[in-house]
């Protein structure tokens, strides 16, 4: 603990100072205490950049205005709504907190960060920040970000994929917090922990000579900045082809494509697609596709955390809108209506743009 010993006397105090002065400020979720909006940016902000949960944030607000509206609304509304975000299964779990809040919190968030935990989706560093930003609760987040800068400050080797260095890591961030802190104080040091992280103790390249915490970093001080954070496990993406068989059919409203909900587990859980088969399974629909002129259109690299997927659309244009799969959950959906169901990000991006 010496290393926070040596960090800890000016480190709060020259962030928050930092932050006032310098920080992010005027984001729509700032400026606010309600648990409900500052709940729903930091969902949003897991694994996705500011610029693109700005417009998100404001469509969901529209439409959900509160956490009884969001508790009450079909799991197809919020999926359709989160379409394009990616990790969907944070709106899952988005739509299930909701509800949990008003079935048994009376539509009111719990105000620690400890009870705020037990919600679903709301973990140990969204909780934090929620308890911080709304009731000045004396707790740090330690993020992705944070767990790089604070590796960095304190010059902390322990192995972030490794569980008993991360916990040590989020010991060493409470022992930093700003001693005797005001509400607005936690603000300002969560909000600066989130900036520095995002805008200058980059991944890469990190602006060291702008940096607030400069002189107290030891890191920086001994010149090994790219030795931080230590991590050995590195994420292995499995590779893996999927053909998608978009079926397509004119109608006096316009054309519509076939789309079936994915399963409730795995991939997309929960969206709707167009046929998805791996290699082996689509040689079973080649009866079906006999006499009709198949369209290979360009292949897509979709990446996931775990996964780098290579999609291969084929387009199929049908005689009629019956139904392509009587087994399976499917609709023909208008293409211009397709806001209207939850997708998966390649398909928002596809189906606008098939070719005539
Ligand atoms: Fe990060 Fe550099 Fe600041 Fe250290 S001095 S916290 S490495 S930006």
């Amino acid at each position: 603990m010496s290393r926070v010993a040596e960090g800890a006397t000016g480190f709060a105090p020259a962030l928050i100072r930092w932050q006032r002065h310098s920080g992010r400020h005027g984001l729509p979720w700032q400026g606010t205490r309600d648990p409900y909006r500052v709940w729903l940016s930091e969902i949003m902000l897991q694994q996705t950049q500011v610029s693109t949960v700005l417009g998100y944030y404001d469509r969901f607000l529209q439409r959900f205005p509160n956490v009884h509206s969001l508790a009450a609304a079909p799991a197809d509304d919020v999926m359709a709504l989160w379409s394009g975000l990616g990790y969907y299964s944070r709106a899952r779990n988005l739509h299930r907190c909701a509800q949990a809040v008003v079935s048994e919190h009376g539509g009111v968030f719990p105000s620690s960060a400890e009870a705020l935990e037990t919600l679903p989706g709301i973990g140990a560093s969204t909780a934090a920040a929620i308890a911080a930003f709304c009731h000045g609760e004396r707790i740090s987040i330690v993020d992705g970000n944070v767990r790089r800068v604070l590796s960095r400050l304190l010059a902390f080797d322990g192995d972030q994929s490794q569980t008993a260095p991360q916990r040590a890591l989020w010991d060493m961030a409470q022992a930093l917090l700003p001693t005797e802190p005001t509400a607005a104080d936690m603000v300002a040091y969560t909000q600066g922990l989130m900036d520095l992280g995002a805008s200058i103790c980059s991944r890469t390249r990190p602006g060291c000579e702008r940096c607030p915490v400069q002189s107290l970093c030891l890191a920086h001080l001994a010149g090994t900045v790219e030795r931080y954070p230590v991590k050995t496990r590195k994420l292995l993406r499995r590779h893996e082809s999927w053909w998608l068989l978009i079926w397509r059919c004119a109608s006096p409203d316009g054309q519509k494509v076939w789309l079936e909900r994915r399963p409730a587990r795995g991939i997309w859980a929960g969206l709707y697609c167009t046929p998805v088969f791996s290699g082996e399974a689509l040689a079973s629909e080649s009866p079906r596709l006999a006499g009709l002129v198949v369209h290979e259109l360009s292949p897509i690299v979709h990446s996931l955390t775990h996964r780098e997927l290579r999609l291969h659309p084929l387009l199929v244009d049908v005689p009629s809108d019956r139904a392509m799969n009587s087994h399976a959950d499917g609709q023909w959906v208008l293409l211009d209506r397709l806001e209207q169901v939850g997708l998966p990000t390649p398909l928002r991006s596809l189906l606008p743009q098939l070719p005539g």
